[in-house]
This record gives structure tokens, C-alpha cells and sequence, in this order.
């Protein structure tokens, strides 16, 4: 396996734990992309975080795309840099005036990129500043920049660190990984029951869509209301992702966990808020996963509630699925987080890709665009070493669903 891969896939994991990806702008980045025009005197900016197979921008100013493709990215290219990346006129740098962004939209001349580099050292993103216009730039223009970067990763980071929720008053992610770490720790020494649910509120982008944003985030804040209602005092809630929760259940075997399940489901089932057209009700699917041997740590037991959760995603919605042995769940998917290589054309065509879910038989995939990607490929996976030739099961606008040959 290659270095770089490997490098790749922890950038990948460092991002992903920021929990920042398709979340609504906010004021706090918004202030500082506008520092950063008011700076170089430019009219665009943005800060471009770059996942698997696209940048994506938590904020943009003078930019209308809330997302491009990775190698439509110049930003991708400064990630991979040491230092601040400044092209003062990309015209004249033969690096780059054949670059996607230069000759098409939003044809960049100047451009001034600084790393988002995470604790770990892994460059997660940037900040940038750019113009249509060639530009030079000093010294401490560039500084400024890095100083602005830094505040970027400060708010990331900060946002990581809160405790709680503002919106649903569950625990944060890490507060909850440090509550379950805490819990299995006195239930190993004492030789409790532990267990972890994990639950995806479903179709939720539809309720978004027909609704609105904010009657969606009320409808966030009703389930956790009417979970929090039936939990005992010792267990815990936390928001793991945008509309994604789990809960720790300390003294709790693996029959009570599902009966805590169903109750947690019927709950949801129960919650109405006011939306647009009426009242609205909302569903979720959930994962269940006991502390056993083969499970001891918080990772491998919110990773087991994850996967039986995304089976019950799989098989329809609106129910609890306890997690099984590989043995008896052989093609389950496992939900990953990998940067990925579609090749066709024989070879001559390659589109990046973020694969997210992954199994003995197949893959889900996410793409900048499935518009010029054919019906069978190569997929590859340089960290796994996979490449597999497969064909495409199911399609959605950015989605791909694949069998392996
Ligand atoms: P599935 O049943 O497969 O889970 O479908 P889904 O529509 O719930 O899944 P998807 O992951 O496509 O959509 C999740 C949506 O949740 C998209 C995102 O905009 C929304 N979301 C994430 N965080 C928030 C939030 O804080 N507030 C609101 N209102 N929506 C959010
Ligand atoms: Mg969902
Ligand atoms: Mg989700």
C-alpha cells in the first residue's frame, strides 16, 4: 500500500470527525472568508473542505456553487502543499493554466490558498482568497491568511469540543464517545451489561425539503425531547451526525436493549411536529450492540450498531435490527468512509469517488456527478488494494449503487 494512500485515508478520518460536511453556513465562517476578500482586496473566497471525491465550502463569498468536483479543485492541489499556496497570475503558471478552474468557471487568475491543517497534521481543507484578475500578493497579506486558516481550525475545533447540543441538548459526539468510554470501563471491571442503539432519522431530507430547515431542526429537537422522556437517569443521548443519535445503556443487556429500542421507535414513530401542509410524523431505523468479548471498545460497538442500523435502513425503514455475526449477515454493508477511483473507457477515464458503504458483494458510492459514468466499471480502492470490476445497480443524482462482477 502506498504512503499516500494511507495518509489519505487518515485526512479522510480526521475530516470526517469534525462532523462538518453539509451542515448550514454560519455567521462565525462567513465573518472570515469576508476578512479574507477585505484582505486581498478580491471579490471571492471561500473555505473549501475537500472530502473523498469533491470540495464542499462551509462558507463562500462571491461564489455560487455550494460544492465542486475534487480535481475541478485547486484547493485540492494545496492540500497536498507545506506552505500557503499562492498563484499570482495562473495563466503564467504552467502548473495551472490548464486547470479546470482557470479555463472554465470561476476562471481563477489569482488565487492564495492556506491549509485547514488539523492537530494531527492532516491539511483537511483551506482557506482561500481568488479573483479573475491577476494579482501579487506580500508577505504579510499571506500571513494574515495562515492566521485566518488557524481561526477556521479553532471554530472546527470548537465546535468538536461543546459538550452539548444547542439544538436538541444531546451530548456532543465526543462527549458521548467519553460518557460510553467511561461506562464500559466500570462495566468490563465490574462485569456489567452494556449496550449502544444507534438511530438515522429516515427520509429526513424530505421533511427538510417540503418544510424548511427550521420546522426540520423542531423535528430534531422532538425526538430527542421524546427519547430523553424514556431513558432512565444513568443512559445517555448524543448527536453523532446531522440527523444520526446514539444512546449508551450502561447495566443493559442485549434483550433490554432491543426492548429500549422498540420503545425509542415507537416514540419517534409518536412525535408530531407542525409542518408546512399539517402535522408531520417522522420514523427511524435503528442498530443495536451489546458489549461482548469480541466488542470492548466504544469504537467497535458503535460500529456494529451502525451497520445493523444501516440494515434496517436496508430492509425497510422504521425498525430495530440487533447486530449479528458476520457469519450470519455476510453481505451486510459496511458503512466506511474511503477515497475511491471509478476507471472506464479502457482505462483513458477516471472520476473520483467517495465510497461509503462497502460489502463481500458490492458498494455505495458517492460522485461529483453520475452523468458520464457508464453502467459497468472499475472501482478501486488503493487503501484497501481493491479493484473490482462492478456494474451499477441503482443510480440517484449523486449516488451510486454497485455489484462487484
Ligand atoms: P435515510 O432514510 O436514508 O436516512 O434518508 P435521509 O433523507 O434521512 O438521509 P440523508 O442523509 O440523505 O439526509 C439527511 C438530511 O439531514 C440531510 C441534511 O440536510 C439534514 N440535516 C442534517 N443536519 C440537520 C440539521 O441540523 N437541521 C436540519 N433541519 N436538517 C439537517
Ligand atoms: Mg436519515
Ligand atoms: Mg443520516
Amino acid at each position: 500500500m502506498q504512503v499516500s494512500d494511507i495518509r489519505e485515508s487518515e485526512r479522510l478520518t480526521s475530516l470526517d470527525s469534525y462532523d462538518i460536511l453539509d451542515t448550514p453556513p454560519e455567521e462565525a465562517f462567513d465573518r472570515i472568508t469576508r476578512l479574507a476578500r477585505h484582505i486581498f482586496d478580491v471579490p471571492m473566497s471561500t473555505i473549501s473542505l475537500i472530502d473523498g471525491h469533491r470540495q464542499w465550502f462551509k462558507s463562500r463569498q462571491g461564489f455560487d456553487a455550494c460544492e465542486t468536483s475534487r480535481d475541478s479543485a485547486l484547493c485540492n492541489f494545496t492540500i497536498r502543499e507545506t506552505a500557503p499556496l499562492i498563484i499570482p497570475d495562473a495563466l503564467a503558471d504552467p502548473r495551472f493554466r490548464d486547470h479546470p478552474a482557470v479555463v472554465g468557471d470561476p476562471h481563477v487568475r489569482f488565487y492564495a490558498g492556506a491549509q485547514l491543517r488539523a492537530p494531527g497534521g492532516h491539511a483537511i481543507g483551506t482557506l482561500c482568497a481568488f479573483d479573475a484578475q491577476p494579482r501579487d500578493v506580500s508577505a504579510a497579506e499571506v500571513a494574515m491568511l495562515q492566521d485566518l486558516a488557524g481561526i477556521v481550525l479553532s471554530e472546527l475545533e470548537l465546535r468538536a469540543l461543546v459538550m452539548q447540543d444547542s439544538l436538541t441538548g444531546a451530548l456532543s459526539r465526543r462527549a458521548l464517545r467519553d460518557e460510553a468510554t467511561r461506562g464500559i470501563t466500570l462495566a468490563v471491571r465490574h462485569g456489567h451489561s452494556f449496550s449502544v442503539i444507534m438511530f438515522d432519522l429516515d427520509h429526513f431530507k424530505a421533511i427538510n425539503d417540503n418544510n424548511g430547515h427550521d420546522i426540520g431542526d423542531r423535528v430534531l429537537a422532538a425526538c430527542v425531547k421524546a427519547c430523553q422522556n424514556l431513558l432512565r437517569k444513568a443512559d445517555a443521548i448524543g448527536r453523532v451526525g446531522g440527523e444520526e443519535f446514539a444512546i449508551v445503556l450502561p447495566h443493559t443487556n442485549r434483550a433490554d436493549a432491543q426492548l429500549v429500542a422498540e420503545k425509542v421507535r415507537e416514540a419517534i414513530a409518536g412525535v408530531t411536529v407542525m409542518g408546512a401542509d399539517g402535522p408531520l410524523r417522522v420514523s427511524a431505523s435503528l442498530g443495536i450492540a451489546t458489549l461482548e468479548r469480541t466488542a470492548s471498545d466504544i469504537d467497535e460497538l458503535l460500529r456494529r450498531a451502525d451497520a445493523a442500523m444501516y440494515e434496517a435502513k436496508q430492509t425497510g425503514r422504521n425498525r430495530c435490527i440487533a447486530w449479528r455475526t458476520p457469519e450470519v449477515a455476510a453481505d451486510l454493508m459496511r458503512r466506511v468512509f474511503k477515497a475511491g477511483h471509478i476507471t472506464f473507457n479502457a482505462g483513458h477515464s477516471t472520476i473520483d469517488c467517495t465510497v461509503r458503504g462497502l460489502s463481500e458483494m458490492g458498494a455505495s458510492i458517492d460522485v461529483f456527478s453520475t452523468t458520464d459514468i457508464p453502467e459497468r466499471f472499475k472501482l478501486s480502492i488503493p487503501v484497501d488494494h481493491l479493484s473490482r470490476a462492478c456494474h451499477v445497480l441503482g443510480k440517484r443524482e449523486k449516488h451510486l449503487d454497485v455489484v462487484f462482477d
